[in-house]
């Protein structure tokens, strides 16, 4: 059985293609390529489900966090805390705006920036600001962040882009609706996508909002500031309005995989779920899985690839141990020892709003027989045990 990690073909499906085909045509009659009008009825009904008061669409989710950062005043030489688990670009947003990221370690459960370590770096250094980043589609901490942050006045912008469709462990609601800076990417492969590349920003605040307003097209407006070019075209936000209306059924679907693959999963002794307090609060964009064993991964992915089954290494490396970034590395401003632990087992299983039962017994059952095995090479005489089992602590 072969089951891909994204499944397009059942996303784009026919009547969306139809539909978005007669609004691509219209749009070439109307010459409206830039900021047409799906851009604000996007922006009007993105804000209403994220329960933000303000979206602005940009081109992408990287330019998201930087316009943010400029937004909370972060410039040159400035601290910026980044967690040890993320994509690159986290990173590459402060580095672009000539600020210093500083690594902050994540909870070795769940790769999501860790409180006590952000406490002792603040202590340390003086942070202009954070990126916390809602990693695999789980909610950070924010309450306990922002009690941290507050204290020292740390600026604040969540890094959303694994989470449309994450809600807080203690509010219960949308990514978004804090009063924070909250950034979303709308990458093909992210749970709301566009043909190309699209993003947002959302925000309580009417200054921040007019402010990047002008920063996404060429400082134009009353702010005086020179911007850039970071407008999300037409197209796009045409795509993200039809997406928009079946998102929250792809969401749900989504979250019923997860739940099947905890009540498939959890008894398996050689690997470790995030804690399933996450279930109902996760967007479930990806679905980790530690290997208690480090060394057992390599064999782990090569065995599902062998049984079709497709598998992503999100994220092998420490942010820290990117080879682009190590000139950020100083033990002195920051701490990655649990980043590293994480990305050393995290291996991530397909997740997508269409798998099936049939395709979940399948990969559950290849998991496990992989894991027999294993047993039983081990119990063989005269074969050496596999190195003890690493628990977390
Ligand atoms: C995808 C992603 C981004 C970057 O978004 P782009 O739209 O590709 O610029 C940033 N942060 C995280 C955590 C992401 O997953």
């Amino acid at each position: 059985m072969e089951i891909s990690f994204y499944d397009f073909e059942k996303l784009h499906d026919p009547s969306l293609k139809k539909e978005l085909s007669q609004i691509f045509s219209k749009i070439m009659d109307d010459n409206s390529f830039i900021e047409g009008p799906y851009n604000t009825l996007f922006e009007e009904k993105f804000k209403t489900l994220q329960e933000a008061k303000h979206c602005l669409l940009v081109a992408n989710g990287t330019d998201a966090i930087e316009m943010s950062l400029k937004v909370l005043g972060v410039s040159e030489g400035d601290y910026v805390g980044v967690p040890g688990i993320t994509f690159y670009a986290t990173a590459e947003a402060v580095i672009n705006i000539g600020a210093r990221p500083v690594f902050i370690d994540v909870n070795p459960k769940t790769g999501l920036l860790c409180e006590r370590s952000l406490q002792r770096i603040a202590d340390e250094v003086e942070l202009k600001a954070i990126v916390p980043v809602h990693i695999y589609g789980m909610p950070a901490n924010m309450h306990l962040i922002e009690a941290i942050c507050q204290k020292k006045n740390i600026g604040i912008v969540e890094d959303a882009a694994q989470a449309q469709g994450t809600f807080y462990l203690d509010s219960k609601k949308p990514v978004g609706s804090r009063e924070n800076l909250t950034t979303f990417s709308f990458y093909p492969t992210k749970n709301l996508g566009c043909f190309g590349d699209a993003g947002a920003i959302l925000t309580p605040s009417d200054n921040d909002a007019n402010l990047i307003k002008s920063f996404r097209n060429h400082g134009r407006g009353s702010n005086s500031i020179v911007g850039r070019n970071s407008r999300c075209d037409h197209m796009q936000a045409a795509v993200l309005h039809s997406k928009l209306p079946s998102i929250e059924d792809q969401n749900k679907k989504r979250k019923a995989v997860a739940k099947s693959y905890f009540e498939r999963l959890h008894d398996i002794k050689e690997i470790s779920l995030v804690p399933e307090e996450y279930l109902n609060h996760s967007s479930w964009h990806l679905f980790p899985v530690l290997l208690n064993d480090p060394e057992q991964k390599e064999e782990f992915k090569n065995h599902l690839q062998k049984k079709g089954i497709a598998t992503a290494l999100f994220y092998a490396k420490a942010l820290c141990d990117e080879d682009a970034l190590s000139s950020y590395k100083k033990s002195s401003l920051g701490e990655w020892e649990n980043s590293r632990f994480w990305a050393k087992r995290v291996i991530c299983l397909p997740i997508n709003p269409y798998l099936t039962e049939t395709q979940l017994d399948y990969i559950s059952r290849e998991i496990k027989s992989f894991f027999k095995n294993i047993r039983a090479k081990n119990l063989a005489p005269n074969k050496k045990a596999n190195s003890p089992q690493v628990s977390i602590s």
